[in-house]
């Protein structure tokens, strides 16, 4: 835990809810509150999984707090009430983060909104609660890196609202977008406790379980598995380490001046120089991407290899740098971020680790993989 921690003034009288704790995201939130003694009241879909919960009880066998695990579905009305019971905070992670749908409404935007009403509805029903700290997302600020240009100074910032995303074209930000909106009209209309929204851009850096589902692994991946040994192109956006939104999660729900949307992001970048950070330490031995790959090539052929690359993402998202307001969250919410190459390497190292990538040793003419 960073030294700012202890600044914050961790609640561990009552115990708090996390939802969707098997998630990436989540694991580093639980791991931070157990280590502060806090009793974690975790929501998961199927608590019978070792593979899915087993981490989890590691980390409370190794930790002051306690774990209790809960059965909840987002999309099954009064799931997590029993989850809830006694709770002070929620936090809300659970929303599903892949590009592997088939249905992006039913596979995408329904857990993603429902589960949201479904969480905030009970929060509403209990007396215990008084806060909720909801996992939105930058992707609920901006659809395309083009829109930064747009933002008020050329930046995003917590003002800003996605309002491109559609079904059809970027459905996870729209996923995002909805359910955050949601969040806000539920909060809006009573008094008993408060909404603190953290906006994260890209998260990378390790994950506490072995096989994350989480969309970051993907794209990390593809960095040293020879999808991108071509090239990779400039798309931009913004970085953010797990360990650092687990900080800026902690002190969403316990710092009492917390409030409103938080841009929770470390880095603007793009996916090119993200790969770069990863040359030092594995560069001989894997195809990590070195140099751009072209915008018209990746807008002539990046159709082809992958349904998101579509060509209006291209125009809107390749070779445009993506830029954002970071300085409410670092301000308001104490935050110091760590560096790309540290989160990036600290990330690859743990996929190779856990078998995500395969162990190998350098590569015998580095130039072939240029
Ligand atoms: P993740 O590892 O895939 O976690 C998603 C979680 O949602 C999993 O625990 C999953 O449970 C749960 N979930 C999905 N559908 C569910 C349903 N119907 N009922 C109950 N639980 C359900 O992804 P992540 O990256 O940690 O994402 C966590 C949160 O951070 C999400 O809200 C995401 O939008 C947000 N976020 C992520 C990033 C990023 O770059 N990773 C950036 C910005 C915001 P199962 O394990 O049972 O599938």
């Amino acid at each position: 835990m960073g030294e700012r921690m202890k600044v914050i003034p961790i609640d561990k009288l009552q115990p708090v809810l996390v939802t969707g704790a098997t998630g990436y995201v989540a694991g580093w939130i639980v791991k931070r509150l157990l280590d502060a003694g806090v009793t974690v009241h975790a929501a998961v879909r199927e608590p019978r999984r070792e593979d899915k919960v087993a981490h989890l009880k590691a980390l409370a066998a190794d930790a002051p707090g306690k774990l209790h695990l809960f059965a909840a579905d987002l999309l099954q009305d009064g799931s997590y009430a029993a989850a809830m019971a006694g709770c002070g905070i929620v936090f809300h992670t659970a929303s599903p983060f892949t590009s592997q749908f088939a249905d992006p409404q039913k596979d995408l935007v329904d857990p993603a909104v429902q589960g949201t009403r479904n969480v905030l509805d009970e929060a509403k029903r209990s007396d215990s609660v008084r806060r909720v700290v909801l996992t939105s997302s930058c992707a609920a600020i901006y659809c395309d890196a083009i829109d930064c240009a747009r933002a008020p100074g050329g930046r995003l910032d917590e003002t800003v609202w996605n309002t491109t995303a559609s079904l059809d074209y970027q459905p996870y930000s729209y996923s995002k977008t909805a359910a955050e909106r949601s969040a806000w009209d539920i909060a809006r209309a009573q008094s008993r406790w408060q909404l603190v929204v953290l906006n994260p851009s890209l998260v990378v850096g390790p994950a506490l379980q072995a096989r994350p589902t989480s969309e970051s692994f993907r794209i990390v991946q593809s960095m040293g598995d020879g999808t991108l040994r071509m090239g990779a192109p400039r798309v931009g956006f913004g970085a953010v380490d797990v360990r650092d939104l687990a900080d800026a999660h902690l002190a969403a729900a316990f710092l009492p001046h917390a409030s409103g949307r938080n841009i929770v992001s470390a880095h603007e970048t793009d996916l090119l120089a993200m790969a770069r950070t990863l040359l030092p330490r594995f560069g001989k031995a894997y195809p990590i991407p070195r140099r751009a790959m072209p915008k018209w090539k990746t807008w002539l052929f990046g159709p082809l290899l992958d349904r998101t690359i579509t060509r209006r993402f291209v125009t809107r998202n390749v070779d445009v740098p993506w830029r954002a307001d970071n300085s409410k969250a670092i301000r308001e919410l104490g935050l110091a971020y760590r560096p790309l190459e540290q989160s990036m390497q600290d990330m690859f190292e743990q996929m190779i680790g856990s078998g995500m990538l395969p162990q190998r040793r350098p590569l015998q003419d580095p130039r072939r993989v240029t």
